[in-house]
């Protein structure tokens, strides 16, 4: 947690000295509670949340006369905010044959790949089979760089031929898991967005013929954000959530953000519960995601 600590301080010293400098120079008082709903507004909190929290400060009663005893008050309320939409990714102990599939989806560049190898890798270290399943037929380079992970993970790779369907990827991919009695099945798709519909469609081709494939629906569809894309990252995570029904949240560069707000925005506005977190480029670095300590590294 370190390094999402280190990648926050910009977001934490920017609240921790607004906090600071509002209480000194307004005390507490009602003025104070107004620029601290500003400064939350500009941690990218979301306007909602942020005027939320406030009016829970108000109706908190007494409001500290000091700094650090806001902070504390602040953070019981984030964290309480969080908890209620963080879930564990849970692949054991669920209903149906094995493989366990996941799904993975979301915008290019936001981590889907990585986010896959370091899940075959994890899953590798408890002994599990899995196959890893290349189905972005589009681009040569993410194919490539999960054959990378599928090595350093030693997971077995199904991977598509350039062009070919990738819900016919993902067919074999669930079938090759099957037949080889593997454990968890990880699906990689395709993100690109400057032909939304075209993608949305062969998305939502890829999830129900892996349900076809399964003969349930997938145990999980994550969708893969990157945390330094703010509000802009916000409006692209809906367009996928028209086109497949997601289970959980990943979110990814949490060690490289100025604007770790965004995950209070993203988790309330999107309603879904935040799983994973990523935290650097090291397989080791996805981890389930901690309230506390996530609002420690932003405000303590
Ligand atoms: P995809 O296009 O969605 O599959 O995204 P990639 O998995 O290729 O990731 C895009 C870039 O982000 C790569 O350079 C990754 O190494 C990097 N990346 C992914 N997750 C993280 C993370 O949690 N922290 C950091 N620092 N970089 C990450």
């Amino acid at each position: 947690w370190q390094r999402m600590r280190e990648g926050m301080s910009r977001t934490r010293d920017a609240l921790v000295s607004t906090i600071d400098s509002l209480v000194r120079r307004h005390g507490a008082s009602a003025e104070m509670l107004e620029a601290l709903e500003e400064s939350l507004i500009e941690a990218d909190i979301g306007p909602r949340l942020a005027c939320e929290i406030t009016g829970r400060l108000r109706q908190a009663g007494r409001l500290p006369g000091e700094a650090q005893e806001l902070r504390r008050l602040l953070a019981t309320i984030l964290v309480e905010e969080l908890s209620r939409h963080t879930a564990a990714l849970e692949l054991d102990d669920r209903g149906g044959e094995p493989p366990r599939a996941v799904l993975l989806v979301g915008v290019n560049g936001s981590g889907k790949t990585t986010t896959a190898g370091k899940l075959a890798w994890q899953l590798r270290r408890e002994g599990k089979r899995v196959i890893l399943v290349g189905a972005d037929t589009f681009r040569a380079a993410a194919q490539d760089q999960l054959a990378l992970w599928a090595q350093r993970a030693r997971a077995e790779l199904v991977r598509g031929a350039p062009g070919q369907d990738p819900a016919s990827v993902a067919f074999d991919g669930v079938k090759a898991a099957q037949a080889r009695k593997a454990d968890a099945v990880i699906i990689d798709t395709a993100g690109r967005l400057h032909n939304k519909s075209q993608l949305m469609a062969e998305l939502s081709k890829v999830r129900s013929v892996t349900a076809k494939a399964l003969g349930r629906a997938p145990d999980e569809v994550l969708l893969v954000l990157d945390a330094t894309t703010g509000q802009n990252g916000l409006q692209q995570a809906r367009v996928f959530l028209e086109a497949v029904s997601v289970t959980g949240l990943v979110m990814t560069k949490l060690d490289g953000t100025a604007r770790g707000g965004i995950a209070f925005a993203i988790v309330r506005e999107l309603d879904l519960p935040l799983k994973l977190v990523g935290i650097g480029e090291d397989p080791d670095d996805l981890r389930p995601f901690d309230p506390a300590a996530f609002v420690e590294a932003i405000l303590d």
